[in-house]
Parts: C-alpha cells; structure tokens; sequence
C-alpha cells in the first residue's frame, strides 16, 4: 500500500516559530495568568487604595467578591468566545469553547453566591422584589442574575428539548449582552464600591475593553469579510454523502493556515446572520489561495450547503485550530484515526504529506458504516501512491468477499495495526463521540501517553 517517495522537504520547514511545543506552554501560561489577572485586578484595586468603605462583616465582603469575581469572569467570556486568534491558538477553539463553559458555570454559582448571602444575611438591603417599586440598580442585579441563570439552562438543555442551533445561538448572544450590560449598570448605580472616581473609571475602562470585543466579533470581524468574499468554484461529489466545495479569494486570501485548521463559512446569508458553520479547510496551505470545504449534511444548513451551485459568494472567517501535523515537527510518524466525516482533518493534514513529499510513515484507521459511505476513498489511494501511507477500512457491514476489518475500532483492531514503533507517534482522532472515547481508552491501555493523543470535536457546544 505505500510507497517511498524519491524526494521530500524537511517538515522542519514547514513549522513556524509559534508552533514550537515550548512557545505554544509560554503562550498558554501567558493567557492563564492574564485570565487570573483580569478575575484578581478589581480586588487588588479595591483592597489596596483607599476606595474601601467602611466594613460591614466577614460574610458581606465575602458576597461582595463573590459579585465581582462572577462579573470579572463573564466579562472574559466574550474574549474567549470572540474568535481571537492569538488567544485560541495555543489551546485549540474546541478547548477554548470547554473552558468557556466551565468558566460559565463558576460565574453563574458565584452570582448565587453574591445574592443568596446577601439573601439569608443581609435581606434589608436586597430591598423590595417587586421591579415596579425596587431600586433600579438592584432590579438590574436580578435581571443579570435572571440572564445569565437562563443562559446556562438553555445551553445545557438545547439538544435535549431540539431548540435549533442558529436560535439558540441568537438567544445566546442575546442574553449575555444583555446580562452583561444589567450587570455593569447593577455595579456602577449600587455605587458602594465603584463611588470614588478611580474606582468609577475602572469600571468603566473594563467596561469598554469588554465592550471592545463585543464590537470586534460581532461588528467589524463581519465587516471585513463583506470586503473579503469568496466565489464557489466547484462543487464535487466525494462519496458517502460529502460534498467538496473550492472557493476562490475575490478579496484577501487566507494567510498561513496550518493543514487541519478549519473556518467559518456562511454562504446565501451575511456575515452579520449568525447563519456561519465551522468545516475544516481540507486542502493543504501549499495548495493555497483557492481553498476547499468538505461538507456532509447533517443538518438543515450542511444539507443546503452541499447543494451550492458554482457561482455562489461565501464568506470565510479563519483560520482556527490546532488539529495539526505541523504542531508535531519531531514526529516519526503519525497514527490518524476517522470516523466518517472526521476524515475531513486527516485528509487536509495528508495532503499536506504528500505536497511535501514528507517520507514520515502514516497510520490510518477508518470507520464507516458501509463501503457505500466511505468518503475520499479514491482520493486516500491516490495519497498512498505518492507517501508512505497505510490506510485500513474498518466497516460495520461488509461487502461479500471483504478481507478487512469489520464491526467498530476496537483494541483488537489497532493492537492488530499498529506496530510497538507507533505508541510514540502522535495520535490524531476525528469522529463521533462514542468512536473517539472508545479509540482513547483502547490508546491508553495499548500504552500511549495522553500527551500523544489529539482530538479534533465538531461539537462544539
Ligand atoms: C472545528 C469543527 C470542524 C468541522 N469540520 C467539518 C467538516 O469538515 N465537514 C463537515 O461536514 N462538518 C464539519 N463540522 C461539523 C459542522 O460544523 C456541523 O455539522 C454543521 O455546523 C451542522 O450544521 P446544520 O445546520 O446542518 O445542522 P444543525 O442540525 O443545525 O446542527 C447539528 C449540530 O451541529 C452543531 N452545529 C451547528 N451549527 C454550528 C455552528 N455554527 N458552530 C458549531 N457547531 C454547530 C451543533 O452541535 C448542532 O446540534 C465541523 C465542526 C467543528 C466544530
């Protein structure tokens, strides 16, 4: 099945500095350290100036933290959730999205914490419930609360109660503006600890900073893209029910995408729709400026997307992500493992193998349901031709005569394909849920280190 390739391009050329493992750590802790920054930045002013008024009790300062911390944490939410390339780049956008929600959970509970102490112990100052009758700057305290509490239910419960994916998202962006807005104005009209002038400006200086992101994201990203479109060149049939659309840049092209990253793609909508969805680029940068898009339809925007006819304009924000060979520059070889459409990240990254002719030996593992889906299956044995690459077909159904593998990945399956050499390869998995736990567990007990292991999540919420 493979072939040593004559000539090849050392893979050292390809990395770039931001690539390395130590520069990707230094970025990584930088953006730690501001995130604890920006959370520990009211406090710090606070407690060492002379802004404090006068104590009221252990339990009150303690309602009090909590209130700022929770609103220092939702105000990075939208930095995390902004599309800042150099923010996601060390971590990847799945991760990104992960902590997001963890942080989003720790802000709502300390919110609870600040009201339900303030609740159980200082009631009078709560004042009245009624919005008619109550103070403005609490009624707007309750309605952030309210917000923010709703945020966290309907994320959580969307795909068991089918709320469509593009309303939720509206309700989302919805929901967090408005909370955050109601939490500011909660801060600056209460006025206990935002009265003096310095401590006024400093919320209001992080207020525009946040304010800042919001227009960034939602304003002028989009704006660039309307000068920026894109034409559908081609739309071709890949098999299995994936479509590959080749757009070419009528504006700026993308610059510098790593093989394996992916974009936001809007096509018959604005950029300002919120109608966008992230497919990998699944042609390698080498191959640039035209890029393409392999697209299974799995929802009612993929299924109208697959249908694109040439001629159409699209909109394309990215690139992101890190589901990259070239994060790996001192890999002996790599061990790919799809399921489906998640073969869409391992072709782009084996394109990028072959264009450079990088003799390095790959493993691929891929799982469909039948033959008949099997996607890219003439493109990955053209790909063998010209690289040293394996590809073994696992299928749920076989075909009369089939000598392969059959059922699902399993231990047995990768104990029988991949060598003892391999356990220190990189191990890159893209597929549904259920394929990826199992293939990890089965990874982790053959000996591979986690460290070894990628994984590329097209779920990200
Ligand atoms: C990093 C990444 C790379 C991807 N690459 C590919 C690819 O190369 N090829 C491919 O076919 N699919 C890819 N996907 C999946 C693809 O984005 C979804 O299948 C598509 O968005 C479904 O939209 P829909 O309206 O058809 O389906 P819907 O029924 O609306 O949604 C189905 C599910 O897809 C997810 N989804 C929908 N819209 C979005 C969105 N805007 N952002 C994030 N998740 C969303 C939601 O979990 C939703 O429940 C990728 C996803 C991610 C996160």
């Amino acid at each position: 099945m493979s072939k040593a390739p004559q000539l090849h391009q050392k893979p050292e050329k390809f990395i770039r500095t931001a690539d390395h493992p130590a520069v990707v750590l230094l970025h990584a802790g930088f953006w730690l350290t501001a995130g604890f920054a920006v959370i520990a930045l009211p406090f710090f002013v606070l407690l060492t100036g002379d802004f404090r008024p006068p104590p009221i009790g252990v339990l009150w300062d303690f309602s009090m933290g909590c209130g700022f911390a929770a609103l220092s944490l939702t105000a990075i939410q939208f930095a995390l959730t902004g599309r800042i390339r150099v923010l996601t780049s060390p971590f990847g956008a799945d991760i990104v999205y992960v902590f997001h929600r963890f942080l989003s959970w720790g802000a709502v509970a300390l919110m609870f914490a600040h009201f339900g102490v303030l609740y159980f112990w200082y009631e009078p100052a709560l004042g009245v419930l009624n919005p008619l009758k109550a103070r403005w700057e609490l009624t707007l305290g309750r309605l952030a609360l309210l917000c923010f509490a709703a945020l966290i239910v309907t994320s959580e419960l969307r795909k068991r109660v089918k709320l469509d994916y593009h309303w939720w998202r509206v309700i989302h962006v919805s929901l967090a503006v408005i909370g955050f807005a109601a939490a500011v104005a909660h801060v600056l009209g209460v006025g206990k600890y935002s009265a003096m002038e310095d401590t006024r400006s400093l919320w209001i200086g992080v207020t525009v900073v946040w304010v800042g992101f919001i227009l960034w994201s939602r304003l002028v990203r989009p704006l660039v893209q309307t000068f920026n479109p894109w034409r559908v060149v081609s739309n071709e049939d890949e098999g299995g029910g994936v479509h590959t659309l080749t757009l070419r840049p009528e504006g700026r092209p993308l610059t510098a995408w790593r093989p394996g990253q992916f974009a936001w793609l809007s096509i018959g909508h604005s950029p300002w729709s919120m109608k966008e969805h992230p497919f990998t680029i699944s042609t390698a940068p080498d191959r640039g400026p035209q890029i393409s898009v392999s697209i299974k339809a799995l929802g009612d925007d993929s299924g109208r997307l697959i249908k694109t006819q040439p001629g159409a304009v699209a909109y394309v924000d990215g690139p992101f992500g890190t589901f990259s060979i070239d994060r790996e520059a001192a890999a002996e070889g790599f061990v790919m493992v799809a399921g489906g459409v998640g073969i869409t990240p391992v072709i782009a990254n084996l394109h990028a193998l072959q264009s450079r002719k990088d003799p390095r030996p790959v493993i691929l593992i891929y799982a469909n349901a039948t033959l008949d889906v099997v996607a890219f299956r003439d493109e990955l044995d053209r790909i063998a031709q010209d690289i040293d690459l394996t590809i073994v077909h696992v299928l749920e159904e076989v075909p009369d005569g089939w000598t392969g593998e059959t059922g699902r990945i399993d231990e047995a399956v990768l104990e029988r394909h991949l060598p003892d050499r391999s356990r220190s390869w990189p191990h890159m998995l893209c597929g549904p849920a259920p394929m990826t736990g199992a293939v990890i567990k089965a990874l982790r007990k053959m000996g591979v280190s986690a460290r070894q292991i990628d994984l590329e999540v097209f779920d990200m919420v």
